[in-house]
């Protein structure tokens, strides 16, 4: 069956371009051009994933995104211009999966969408809906994570590495695997990419990120999740 993309984006000459394409790849398209119109489409359409202007006429992409995110998880791609907060689109406060800059590279969108809707597709394939891993806890229905008490603010990025790594304990990945899984396979990304985002991963989640207990480094090859009898997934 065809996965059905929701198009936001009010400039009709992008939004017929973008459809073109992303009929071409086999995708089915529908597109609002509006934030009001964006979210009457959404509970019709039940889209796969929503791609997202941000600058839209009526109700902005914040406050869309926002109001999705009230009661749904649904994969959202924000498309921004230059000087956007990007943390704060990632972030908690609004949690789009993921951004692209304007003007972008279709090709590098394409890939994007098959890299997110390969991850949530893994996700809900393997049922698992709650990784416990000693303190940590990961909630993949809302995309939450905490270690006990606290709340763990994550980017898309970060998460979904997280994910990957918890999700298999024990299993070694190496840099140039993690950025394959992650960022898509014609990412022509330096692989220290990786280590940038296990170093801000660990400040958040290991009590001491200098010594990090979670994610562990596996030198000349890459990093693991440490492996833990007590794993209990839901
Ligand atoms: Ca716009």
């Amino acid at each position: 069956m065809k996965k059905k993309i929701l198009l936001v984006e009010d400039e009709k000459t992008l939004a017929k371009a973008l459809k073109f394409n992303l009929e071409k790849e086999g995708f089915e398209v529908a597109v609002a051009y509006d934030g009001e119109e964006a979210l009457r489409a959404f509970p019709r359409e039940k889209p796969a994933l929503i791609i997202l202007d941000l600058m839209l006429p009526v109700i902005d992409g914040y406050e869309v995104c926002r109001r999705l995110r009230r009661n749904s998880e649904v994969p959202i791609i924000m498309l921004t211009a230059r000087d956007e907060d990007i943390d704060k689109i990632l972030g908690l406060e609004l949690g789009a999966d993921d951004y692209m800059t304007k003007p972008f590279n279709t090709r590098e969108l394409l890939a994007r969408i098959r890299a997110i809707l390969r991850r949530t597709g893994r996700q809900t394939a393997r049922g698992k809906k709650i990784l416990q891993r000693g303190e940590l806890r990961i909630d993949m229905i809302r995309h939450r994570v905490t270690v006990g008490e606290r709340a763990v603010a994550l980017t898309a990025r970060e998460y979904a590495l997280l994910c990957l790594l918890a999700a298999n304990p024990g299993r070694v990945y190496s840099r140039e695997q993690l950025l394959a899984e992650l960022w898509g396979r014609t990412y022509d990304g330096d692989a220290r990419t990786v280590d940038v985002h296990i170093r801000h991963l660990r400040e958040k989640i290991e009590e001491r990120p200098a010594e990090p207990d979670l994610i562990l480094t596996v030198w000349g090859t890459g990093y693991k999740f440490k492996e833990t009898d007590g794993a209990e997934d839901v």
